[in-house]
């Protein structure tokens, strides 16, 4: 059977050289700690110690739901009044805070000191405190620090500080040692076992993933690691792993049948996978793939999507839902726009899409209530809001918190926006 979607090249069409509305006005977004969430699930022996405030200590525990199981893998040590007047030595809470969590909780391999707005305000420097936790606890437990402040980051980049902070602890490897490919961005574990299936069987490798499930399965990384993003969101990561030698191979995300197929052939193609045995390994998946969007399609087609800036999969899931179910993107908003690491995506968007960079909430509110939009992606804060004016809205962090990559989950990405069209045509009839 020949592949439904034609995967048309990369040159004359497209968005590569679109303009962009670049806005810096106020923003809607959640800021970096919103990554523990995923984060602590991925690395099962790392433990995340936000040194924040009850605000912080909220917004986790409302993003992760309560913990039923086992012990946590993530708390907030709050910064209190005390600390902010300077009257209590900061750096010695800390140390006390520490000692006492890594003496109660001997499964702890890997701590992470996150950053936040108070710990910024007060000017604590967790890089110092991380190294000077590090000589007493080493080489049981590293100790790593980063920013997810909401001043600094925004959402996803969480994740991107949480891996560039891990990129110098990674173990070198041999200047002679055969060309590896690390898969990079946290992936759901059912996702990575069939990303690790497919490439086997086309005899792509060896391969390692980055995050890994533990932190003592570090990947090594030298000048014959090629490397490719599994998450549009990672440039402080991609730019470290350049600058220890490894060199990303470009293309577009695994999203949708497409999107996969584009993201496993530009490795296929680097490690010299013949095209028909490339061919015999995917077909077979991308077009069970291609059939269950089909039922999708007949619902999604033809109607009219509006992004708010948030995630930063904006851009791959518009294209997504543009080029395999139809849909008009009315604005495609990105709260940054990595013009290399999205060469790929732009130049596969329709001309003439509408895209912007940044934000403007009222502004941008503004343009949304006159394109009426069938339905919006949209952070938590605004999707309320919109819903009571009639508009139907899916929320950007599910979208990043669902497994959404590879062949088995494109209808499963698919089905997250048809679900609340169909909601919203039950409300109405
Ligand atoms: S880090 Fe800043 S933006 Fe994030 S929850 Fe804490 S106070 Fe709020």
């Amino acid at each position: 059977m020949n592949a439904v979607i034609a995967i048309r090249p990369a040159t004359s069409e497209g968005c590569t050289d679109a303009p962009v509305l670049r806005e810096r006005g106020q923003r809607e977004v959640f800021c970096g700690l919103t990554g523990i969430i995923w984060l602590h699930r991925k690395i099962q022996d790392a433990f995340f110690l936000v040194i924040g405030s009850r605000t912080c200590a909220h917004l986790l525990q409302s993003a992760a739901g309560v913990m039923i199981f086992a012990e946590p893998r993530f708390a907030t040590a709050i910064i209190d009044e005390r600390d902010l007047a300077g009257l209590a030595d900061a750096n010695e809470e800390l140390d006390r805070v520490v000692t006492r969590l890594l003496e109660r909780r001997p499964d702890i391999r890997m701590l992470f000191l996150v950053g936040s707005c108070p710990s910024e305000v007060i000017k604590l420097d967790l890089s110092r405190a991380a190294a000077r936790l590090s000589k007493s606890f080493s080489p049981q437990v590293r100790i790593l620090n980063y920013s997810g402040s909401g001043i600094e980051t925004t959402f996803t980049q969480g994740e991107d500080a949480c891996l560039a902070s891990l990129v110098p602890e990674l173990p070198a490897a041999g200047m002679n040692e055969a060309a590896s490919l690390m898969v990079v961005g946290a992936l759901a574990d059912v996702v990575e076992d069939q990303f690790r299936r497919l490439f086997d069987e086309m005899g792509v490798g060896p391969l390692q993933f980055f995050p890994p499930r533990r932190s003592t399965e570090l990947p090594t990384v030298g000048p014959n690691t090629r490397f490719l993003l599994a998450q549009p969101f990672l440039a402080d990561t991609a730019r470290a792993l350049e600058e220890r030698g490894a060199r990303r191979l470009p293309a577009a995300f695994p999203l949708g049948a497409e999107g996969t197929t584009l993201w496993l052939r530009a490795a296929a193609e680097a490690f010299g996978v013949p095209a028909e045995r490339f061919e015999s390994v995917v077909a077979p998946k991308r077009e069970r793939a291609q059939r269950a969007l089909a039922r999708h399609r007949a619902q999604l087609a033809g109607k009219r999507i509006f992004f708010f800036p948030d995630s930063q999969l904006e851009l791959p899931l518009a294209r997504f839902l543009s080029r395999e179910l139809g849909m008009a993107l009315t604005e495609v908003g990105t709260p940054f726009l990595h013009r290399q690491h999205m060469a790929q995506e732009l130049a596969l968007l329709p001309a003439g899409t509408t895209l912007s960079e940044g934000q403007d909430v009222d502004r941008q509110l503004d343009r949304c209530r006159a394109a009426q939009p069938d339905i919006v992606v949209c952070g938590l804060g605004l999707a309320n809001p919109l819903e009571s004016e009639g508009l139907t809205t899916k929320w950007a962090i599910e979208l990043v918190f669902t497994p959404i990559q590879g062949y088995d989950q494109a209808a499963d990405l698919a089905e997250l926006f048809t679900r609340p069209l169909l909601r919203r045509m039950k409300l109405v009839a």
